[in-house]
């Protein structure tokens, strides 16, 4: 069988949380001035109730709103897909899977997540949501839920995606999104930022520290983070739940079980389904890819820290190369976060997620045979998971393993970060040490 497709009424009807079967348990966010567990109340300004019910969350499954599910099955469930014709061409006796995100309207996995969130907002009387895009992806997701639940949707775009990356722009204002570059002279952070720093490309860390001052400054505003944070980790779990169902019907369970790293979400929701099994004695592993510009889980502290660059986001107890930290510019720009969810850095501090380093040129190319042999162009972003996927399957060749993987998402509205590829203007970078060192030198003290 090529590909397993679950019925619209196969679709699960919860989503699963993790955290209360992490052996080491999760360490609450804190408030930056107390350094006290930080509670819902404060958050309320900026978070619906019902999504920081789920953030505080320990039950093990949540139901799945039934409006929620009814947007979701527009795409979802989601094809699973043996990739025999990259296992031909790898010459490897293991077997390779992808869970295919990239069917969804915007091309990833980002809108199951957002459907939730526009859903909650709009709920709770929520008109207008603010929030950051990097590569463009969340703010395309973002715009297509707001735009189904009728409520308005600002983007404070990372300037350097907002230039090279045209047509997201258009894919946000087709469905309704203000987009703004950041940072902006439209908020305090973005012209302290611009004031200190005027030529910078911008990064997710300014970005957000833009969204959460819009959304604190109105009442009728609040903000959605695409990434990182425990209820997106749950909105995502419907991934690797489906997966779970249809390896079933393959007959299969896999060994390794593979994604690419940003904030930690796509990967978490395809992994954490699995956790449980992981935690029964089944032998399986799990591996998170990220770029060696950005290795927040490889070469970050597991402390607390801001989410933002501006200090105005909780701390998060989390892998983190330091809230200053600004990444090159790669073109896997959903890749640059400083920082990785609290759950995945809690999994690699319980040495169930190992994580890999990888370069851009080698993920690149592993995308390009992707490409000629699947027929489907990844997100530059993906290629990490690809390439991962690849160094597992050919580690030992002759080894019958099962490989799964996310297709987190398509690639065709980032062809120019391919085009740069073929004309040989791409590199590689080592990481940034003394940059990093700089940046974690001012994580705050706890
Ligand atoms: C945003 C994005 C990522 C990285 O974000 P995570 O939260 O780590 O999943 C990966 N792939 C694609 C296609 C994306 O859009």
């Amino acid at each position: 069988m090529k590909k397993i497709v679950l019925r619209d009424d196969e679709m699960p009807t919860q989503w699963y949380n993790v955290v209360s079967d992490l052996p080491g348990g999760l360490r609450p966010p804190l408030d930056p001035e107390t350094k006290q567990p930080m509670g819902p109340e404060k958050l309320a300004a900026v978070f619906p109730m019902g999504l920081l019910e789920q953030e505080m969350s320990d039950q093990r499954f949540i139901d799945i709103p039934e409006p929620v599910s009814e947007v979701l099955k527009i795409w979802r469930p989601s094809p699973l897909v043996r990739a025999t014709k990259l296992e031909q061409a790898l010459g490897t006796k293991a077997k390779i899977f992808f869970k295919n995100e990239s069917v969804s309207p915007v091309g990833s996995h980002k809108p199951n997540s957002a459907v939730a969130q526009a859903y909650y907002n709009k709920r709770e009387g929520v008109k207008r949501l603010t929030t950051e895009t990097g590569a463009g992806q969340w703010g395309s997701a973002l715009s297509l839920a707001t735009n189904t639940f009728g409520l308005e949707c600002v983007v404070y775009m990372v300037r350097v995606s907002f230039e090279q990356k045209p047509y997201r722009k258009s894919v946000m204002q087709t469905f309704g999104a203000k987009v703004i570059a950041s940072p902006s002279s439209e908020t305090n952070s973005g012209r302290a930022i611009r004031a200190k720093f005027p030529d910078t490309p911008g990064s997710l860390g300014m970005a957000i520290s833009e969204a959460l001052e819009d959304a604190a400054s109105r009442e009728d505003t609040k903000y959605a983070l695409g990434s990182v944070l425990n209820h997106v980790v749950l909105h995502q779990s419907i991934i690797g739940l489906e997966a779970k169902k249809q390896m079933k019907i393959a007959g299969e369970f896999p060994d390794v079980v593979i994604g690419c790293c940003g904030g930690g979400s796509n990967f978490a929701g395809l992994a954490v389904p699995f956790v449980p099994d992981y935690l029964d004695g089944k032998k399986i592993r799990f591996v998170g890819t990220e770029p060696a510009s950005c290795p927040s889980m490889t070469a970050g502290a597991l402390a607390y820290d801001f989410g933002d660059t501006a200090q105005t986001t909780p701390l998060l107890y989390m892998h983190t190369l330091g809230h200053d930290f600004i990444p090159p510019g790669i073109h896997a720009g959903g890749l640059r976060y400083h920082g990785m969810a609290p759950i995945v850095s809690a999994l690699i501090r319980d040495k169930i997620v190992e994580p890999m380093r990888l370069h851009q040129l080698e993920c690149f190319e592993a995308g390009v045979l992707f490409a000629r042999t699947e027929g489907i162009i990844p997100a530059p972003e993906t290629c990490h998971a690809i390439r991962g996927a690849i160094i597992e399957a050919m580690r030992e060749p002759d080894k019958p393993q099962t490989i799964l993987f996310n297709l987190s998402g398509h690639g065709l509205i980032d062809m120019a970060a391919y085009d740069r590829y073929f004309a040989g203007e791409l590199h590689d970078y080592d990481y940034p040490e003394e940059e990093i060192a700089a940046s974690l030198a001012t994580l705050p003290t706890v």
